[in-house]
């Protein structure tokens, strides 16, 4: 290819929109371009990178013995009335209508559309197990579509989906696929770090989510969406979803600042825990917060969680069973309780609305408490005789680094950042349940097929790879994926011996199978260096001064020093660095916590 040829508009400012590092180089390098929010053109070096990242997933799934289908992405909105879908996928399912007035909708994953296929096409137990995987579109109306390609209204996923006769045999398959998905990312050039993403609890169906982990070096900026918490200590490797991570808390020490039995004090202004605090001398570990949050179809419900923590809102979000919550408006709080931020308690509280707690409030002895009442609040409040003990307690708090691990109890919890890129789910028999769709079991019975189900963002993955390789000057893709694996740059186009040994070393890459882009521009060669490192070839190979000598300057995008090779040994070069090569290979990366973390 040709630069001159090649659709790839390098910018020179990041796009406004752009708040993720990924977002903004691949704007920037040509990749992308928005077409409405979260709604993007793959122009043609992304789709080079998107068509490799799917061969290797392609490649995987089909050596772990899964069979490639395609299923539609307009289905008919019956489909999800059976599954119970319609109304629990909530907003982010996209809704239209067609010319005869028939419900639709474009699909966000596809269970649906799979067990009808395996209800009709799988009899017997004899047929099982079976892998059936497709690369897709998907659609989903996400409240916040953002950080680009991380985060869109329409995205490319891979979607598997197993049926088996026994949960041993679904058992098994977890694990194959666990096998493959870690080839896959490999393969693509990054590890990633498999964390369990249910709560864990006996009987619950069990999912794992694969993340990449984006920090690079230390003190060098953190990116990704989620928080991954960690163990500490590697032999435990507990590891899991900050959205879903549990802690258990440090020991207190705090001692009340008040004397005696309960009584109400006047706390003028008090209106969050830092003013009780810095006001009151009251400590926030002995401060019961009281927050309301409001569900679909407003459904209120108080949340109490100790004064120091704070709240997990999809935990809460699972808890409650909602597709959307809130913090309650002002006006809301006042319609609600008569009452205003800070002040705002469980005691004499309206029926209407039902309490949550926290774990962390249970064992809390003189604590103190907001009562309904604006600037008071009592003081050495104790569960029973001064405020009702909860009913029930559920997980509800955000880990913090520091606190104690979960699983080991000892070690404590580290945090680093990560995208999730692809997750594995044993769904057991949820959708062949209410689907009706069974097979004749080895005596004959009529069971609900055992259904697992497996996912990984295309799209989201080529992002995450450049969130995870880059540099100030652009990005550094991992060869694999890269769109081409070198450019060849001629300093200047009008010096034939420049222009004659990059022809050369062109047509001798491209019948060795290496990707290449000539840079044929008649631009100053400072703009190539730079549109080169932006786009993030790989290897980069200049015929400049020394070309006359039949001298290339080979350079790696990683590395800041270029080698003077002779024409004829190029090319081995380039191959060897082809099957070595992986972006900071030397880099200080085993100096950061992000590496502690092992597989769970
Ligand atoms: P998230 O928690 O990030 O919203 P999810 O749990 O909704 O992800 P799944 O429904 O399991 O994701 O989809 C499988 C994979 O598809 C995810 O692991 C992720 O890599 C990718 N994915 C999900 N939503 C998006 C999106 N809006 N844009 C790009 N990729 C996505
Ligand atoms: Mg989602």
């Amino acid at each position: 290819m040709r630069m001159t040829r090649l659709l790839a508009n390098t910018l020179r400012e990041n796009p406004a929109e752009a708040e993720v590092v990924s977002h903004q180089l691949l704007v920037r390098g040509g990749y992308i371009r928005r077409v409405a929010s979260g709604i993007y053109n793959l122009l043609p070096l992304m789709w080079r990178v998107t068509r490799k990242v799917e061969a290797i997933i392609r490649d995987e799934m089909d050596q772990s013995g899964a069979q490639e289908l395609m299923m539609p992405i307009l289905q008919p909105a019956d489909l999800w009335e059976e599954s119970g879908r319609l109304k629990d996928y909530g907003k982010e399912l996209m809704r239209l209508t067609d010319r005869h007035d028939r419900a639709c909708i474009l699909a966000p994953t596809h269970e649906e559309v799979i067990t009808t296929i395996a209800r009709n096409e799988l009899q017997s137990y004899r047929s099982l197990p079976v892998n059936l995987y497709q690369i897709q579109n998907k659609y989903r109306d996400e409240i916040r579509p953002r950080f680009g390609l991380l985060r869109g209204r329409e995205f490319l996923m891979k979607d598997a989906y197993s049926f088996h006769a026994s949960e041993s045999c679904l058992d098994k398959e977890y694990d194959v696929m666990t096998q493959a998905y870690i080839n896959i990312f490999n393969r693509c050039g990054m590890e990633t770090v498999m964390v369990r993403s249910d709560s864990g609890a006996i009987g619950g169906s069990v999912s794992h989510e694969f993340m990449v982990l984006t920090r690079i070096a230390e003190g060098e900026q953190e990116s990704g969406e989620n928080e991954v918490y960690f163990c500490e200590d590697t032999n435990c490797g507990y590891a899991a979803n900050g959205d879903r991570a549990e802690a258990l808390l440090p020991p207190s020490e705090a001692r009340p600042a008040y004397e005696g039995k309960a009584t109400i004090v006047d706390t003028p202004g008090a209106t969050s825990i830092e003013l009780m605090q810095q006001k009151f001398k009251m400590h926030p570990e002995l401060i019961l917060k009281s927050l309301i949050y409001m569900a679909d179809g407003e459904k209120p419900v108080m949340v109490l969680i100790r004064g120091d923590l704070e709240v997990e809102e999809t935990k809460l979000k699972n808890v409650m069973n909602a597709n959307e919550i809130w913090m309650a408006t002002p006006e809301e709080l006042k319609e609600l309780s008569g009452s205003a931020k800070g002040f705002i308690g469980p005691v004499d509280l309206p029926d209407s609305i039902p309490i949550l707690a926290d774990e962390s409030i249970r064992e809390l002895k003189d604590f103190y408490v907001a009562i309904n009442e604006i600037d008071k609040h009592m003081v050495n409040a104790n569960w029973g005789s001064d405020v009702p003990m909860p009913q029930t307690f559920t997980d509800l708090k955000l880990a913090r680094i520091g606190d104690i691990c979960p699983e080991c109890k000892s070690g404590k919890l580290q945090m680093t950042r990560g995208i999730e890129v692809g997750n594995i789910f044993k769904l057991g028999t949820k959708y062949s349940e209410v689907m009706n769709a069974k097979f004749a079991s080895e005596n004959g019975e009529d069971k609900p097929f055992i259904m697992g189900c497996y996912g990984i963002g295309v799209t989201r993955t080529a992002a995450a790879a450049v969130e995870r390789y880059h540099d100030k000057f652009g990005i550094i893709w991992p060869m694999a994926i890269a769109p081409y694996h070198a450019v060849i740059i001629p300093v200047n186009t009008q010096v034939p011996e420049q222009m004659a040994l990059a022809q050369q070393l062109y047509d001798q890459f491209t019948k060795a199978g290496i990707e290449v882009v000539m840079d044929d521009r008649d631009e100053r060669a400072g703009v190539k260096f730079k549109d080169a490192d932006l786009i993030g070839f790989p290897i980069r190979i200049t015929a400049g001064k020394k070309a006359g000598e039949g001298f290339l300057e080979c350079k790696m995008r990683d590395q800041k020093e270029s080698k003077d090779i002779p024409v004829a040994d190029v090319l081995a070069w380039a191959q060897q660095q082809m099957q070595e090569w992986r972006p900071f290979q030397e880099a200080t990366r085993e100096k950061t916590d992000a590496d502690k973390v092992t597989s769970a």
